[in-house]
């Protein structure tokens, strides 16, 4: 398989590159210490055409294929978590589903605000007792005349408290999954207060509440009780992008301790002299390295219309623990003062943690590559 991208691609991929180094990667930590995402950035991320990266572009979108994506993710992720993950559950999660299900009149109506960065979108699967069993979901859409009535609770949602176009997937008849568009200012429907967590501070992560919430029917997404089938195909492509920014984050942590290992100096020389830091810093190079190529891989098969469920959880499973011990490495050549909290590195940590969690844990990736490797052999 050629894993070279397109000339075409490198430069959405340098143009992407350009604006992170200039507009954010410099603002980063103040939105972290801040603790919420930055709005105002949106019509800038909009001007980029990140609000609608796969949206097509008779949409108002960018019309990117996956491994474009993948670039634009990883690019993401090198200048700041919270601003890719909350562009990731956009594009890839909210926007990511009704490409999968909704229909061309839903198409029209929800997709070209999206794309133009009018507000943000969200997507709600997990809740309080339903994470990795998601199928086990609680959360009910009752039928009621031409409509229906939402009711239950959904957790860890991220744009959750700001986002204005929610998917939400409820169970139907026969507790199959269903999927529905709620604006978050519907009757009903609450969300909040946000989660304190360990990393990712300027990205909003939510519980949304669902009280007799009333939803037309034309906001129904997809078939009635196929939304399971849908929510796998959202997850397998969030993955790749998951994977993707994970390795943008091990790679701007990597960066940043090569630079300090070339000055910093003990014993009367670069710490970059030193044969133990240099293995630290040739290991994560070539974790992180093999990550993207495994990322790479399963967008192409994306892009080649081939099937990619097992190779996009290699990715996001190697990837992300890559990025994980590449950011702790990265710290530790820092010594002291890559713990220090105003310092990239140390929110860096912080922020890789969640990618081995969110889009499906690594325990479950293993679960996917193993289950297709028994039911192969
Ligand atoms: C910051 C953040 C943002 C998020 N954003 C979103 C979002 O936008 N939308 C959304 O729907 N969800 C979102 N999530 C939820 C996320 O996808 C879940 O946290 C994740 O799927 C795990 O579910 P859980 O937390 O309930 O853990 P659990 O499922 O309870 O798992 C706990 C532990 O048990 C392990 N485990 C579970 N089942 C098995 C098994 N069969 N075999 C072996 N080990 C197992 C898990 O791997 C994990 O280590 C987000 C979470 C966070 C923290």
């Amino acid at each position: 398989m050629d894993l070279r991208c397109r000339d075409d691609q490198l430069a959405v991929r340098d143009a992407v590159r350009a604006f992170v180094r200039e507009r954010i990667w410099p603002r980063a930590s103040g939105w972290s210490e801040a603790g919420e995402f930055p709005i105002a950035l949106l019509p800038e991320l909009a001007g980029m055409g990140l609000t609608g990266l796969t949206v097509p572009t008779d949409q108002g979108g960018s019309g990117l294929d996956a491994l474009t994506t993948a670039l634009v993710a990883e690019e993401l992720g090198a200048g700041d978590g919270s601003i890719a993950l909350t562009l990731a559950a956009h594009n890839s999660l909210c926007i990511g589903h009704l490409l999968v299900a909704a229909s061309a009149e839903q198409k029209q109506r929800w997709l070209p605000p999206l794309a133009r960065g009018e507000h943000l979108g969200a997507w709600a699967l997990t809740e309080p007792g339903a994470g990795s069993d998601a199928v086990s979901s609680k959360t009910t859409a009752r039928r009621d005349g031409a409509g229906w009535v939402l009711n239950g609770q959904k957790q860890f949602i991220t744009n959750g408290s700001i986002a204005k176009l929610i998917v939400v997937i409820a169970a139907t008849a026969d507790r199959r999954l269903t999927a529905f568009g709620v604006r978050s200012d519907q009757p009903g429907f609450r969300a909040g207060p946000g989660e304190k967590k360990m990393g990712l501070w300027a990205s909003d992560t939510a519980p949304l509440v669902l009280e007799d919430c009333r939803i037309s029917d034309a906001d129904r997404i997809g078939e009635l009780g196929a939304a399971f089938g849908d929510v796998r195909k959202v997850l397998d492509r969030g993955r790749i992008g998951i994977g993707a920014l994970a390795i943008g984050l091990g790679r701007a942590a990597l960066e940043t301790a090569t630079a300090y290992a070339k000055e910093r100096r003990q014993f009367g020389k670069a710490l970059s002299e030193f044969q133990m830091i240099q293995w630290k810093l040739a290991t994560a190079r070539t974790e992180l390295d093999a990550g993207r190529l495994l990322i790479h891989r399963a967008a192409g098969l994306a892009d080649a219309g081939k099937p990619f469920t097992r190779e996009a959880s290699m990715g996001k499973l190697y990837a992300t623990e890559a990025a994980s011990r590449a950011a702790n490495a990265a710290l530790q050549v820092l010594g002291g003062y890559g713990y220090l909290r105003d310092h990239p590195v140390e929110r860096i940590v912080r922020d890789a943690r969640l990618m081995e969690i969110g889009e499906g844990t690594s325990e479950i990736q293993r679960i996917v590559i193993a289950r297709d490797l028994v039911l192969a052999s």
